[in-house]
């Protein structure tokens, strides 16, 4: 049975390798090496199937040198364009400043601390705490494109209202903060990470009670509210969407270039969320 709602966003993660180790991280990396042809027939395939915003996400696509023609291609087809990034691998140059202007409407930078401890502790990465500090002031041309993203669990929720100051000086246009969730291979680390939606949900109310967030739109993302509201798509064009069983396991259901791959995508993946939503206005 196929949902009467149906996803509107797709994402394209690169799931051969990332330059980062973070261990909550949900991609499966160890496909095969990505291709830029492939790539670019898997765009264009989820343009034609009707999606109209597209995230591109880890590894990270900026490791890739032809990134610049795959983001031109997902905007001319007139999608919008999304990109995650842990930054590295974005050249501080006019050329890389240029190509975000004229193909990434969204641009998410991580976050996860209001000190290089905290941060680096949750990313297991020394020195991207700075890294990432230096890329911010770097795109400050970029604030009303920029998504700072952190991901809340237990070991530094209490750091949120601090790490709420630090996200309200960078003036980013949204703050996208999501519930640790042990899916996939993030199930690794949940005795370190585990985090109650209650918990997670009650902390997003203080935030919102204590702190003046003026032009930043603060986007809380529970764990189950991001459950069935996209299909993620590999570089290789393989398919998963959310199991029903088991619970926090993603299942293959296909090549994005099958003819009925939207039907199966559709038996599970409804609208996206709300919270999502507001990112992408109208389109
Ligand atoms: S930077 Fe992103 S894609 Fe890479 S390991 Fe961390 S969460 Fe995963």
């Amino acid at each position: 049975m196929t949902n009467s709602a149906r996803p509107s966003r797709a994402i394209l993660n690169f799931a051969h390798r990332c330059a980062m180790k973070c261990e909550w991280c949900y991609v499966p990396f160890g496909d095969s090496s990505v291709q830029e042809s492939v790539v670019a027939k898997v765009v264009e395939r989820i343009a034609e199937l009707g999606f109209t915003r597209l995230t591109f996400g880890g590894g990270d696509p900026f490791q890739y040198q032809f990134i610049a023609n795959t983001l031109e291609l997902a905007k001319k087809l007139g999608l919008f364009v999304h990109v995650d990034t842990h930054g590295l691998g974005l050249s501080e140059t006019d050329e890389t400043l240029a190509l975000l202007k004229s193909t990434v409407d969204l641009l998410g930078l991580p976050l996860d601390g209001s000190s290089a401890a905290i941060h680096e502790e949750m990313r297991q990465s020394p020195g991207h705490y700075a890294r990432t500090m230096q890329k911010l002031a770097w795109l400050s041309d970029f604030r009303s494109h920029l998504k700072l993203n952190t991901i809340v669990s237990q070991f530094n929720i209490n750091n949120l209202p601090a790490l709420a100051n630090v996200v309200c000086s960078l003036k980013p246009s949204r703050w996208s903060i999501y519930q640790y969730w042990p899916v996939g291979p993030a199930s690794r680390v949940e005795r370190r990470h585990a985090l109650t939606e209650s918990a997670f949900l009650e902390a997003a109310d203080r935030l919102r009670e204590a702190i003046l967030f003026d032009d930043i739109a603060l986007e809380v993302n529970s764990a189950e509210s991001r459950r069935n509201t996209y299909p993620i798509i590999h570089h290789d064009a393989k398919v998963f969407v959310h199991a029903a069983h088991p619970e926090n396991t993603f299942v293959h259901v296909g090549s994005i270039f099958d003819d009925h791959v939207m039907d199966r995508i559709r038996t599970t993946c409804i609208e996206d969320r709300p919270a999502a939503i507001e990112r992408y206005g109208s389109q």
